[in-house]
């Protein structure tokens, strides 16, 4: 099943989410449907909040950017229960976008090393250490479930100027082909 995709102003993508127990219900049902919805909307990945489940679940499937970083190629992960506990290296700055805040691209300054802890959908637990784009895209993921979004990583004066779009785009002012739920619409 494809979810419609959570748009930038709705409260639950600022919440924290929770861990869950092994026997969550239809785990491995949601775990697919999250990869299915990603695929349909054309994101690298994709978490928990932003299909409107307060949980702390993302997948991620670099394979699209393997063109760009051959080194992203079948990097396919489910992380639940995920937690990071090291960044470090250099600061490197990239351009982000997200499925939540459609038809935007900003740069953001992220850490190039990250160690994760986390169980996969077999519910194998993982102690991880990734580097450069993985770790780049596993940051951004893993911050949806602590509520945050890129957005908020941009030099202030930078969100200064993004304000207005941010504004437009929590009210619906973008096209794009996936299904969406907007700030003050129900999410079933
Ligand atoms: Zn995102």
């Amino acid at each position: 099943m494809v979810y419609p995709i959570v748009i930038y102003g709705h409260p639950i993508l600022r919440k924290v989410t929770e861990d869950i127990e092994k026997d969550y219900p239809n785990l491995k049902q949601i775990i697919n449907d999250m990869f299915e919805t990603m695929y349909h909307s054309e994101g690298l990945g994709l978490a928990a909040p932003q299909i409107g489940k307060s949980v702390r679940i993302f997948v991620i499937d670099g394979t699209p950017a393997a063109e760009d970083d051959p080194s992203m190629a079948d990097f396919k992960r489910a992380f639940i229960n995920a937690h990071i506990t090291e960044r470090s290296g250099e600061l490197v700055l990239m351009s982000e976008g997200c499925l939540s805040i459609p038809n935007l691209r900003e740069d953001v300054n992220r850490e190039s090393l990250v160690r994760i802890q986390y169980y996969d959908e077999n519910w194998v637990y993982h102690d991880e250490v990734y580097e450069g784009y993985k770790a780049r895209v596993i940051q951004h993921e893993y911050d949806h479930l602590d509520g945050i979004l890129y957005t908020d990583k941009v030099s202030p004066l930078r969100r200064r100027l993004l304000k207005g779009k941010l504004n437009a785009i929590s009210k619906g002012k973008f096209e794009v082909d996936y299904k969406t739920i907007l700030p003050g619409q129900k999410i079933h």
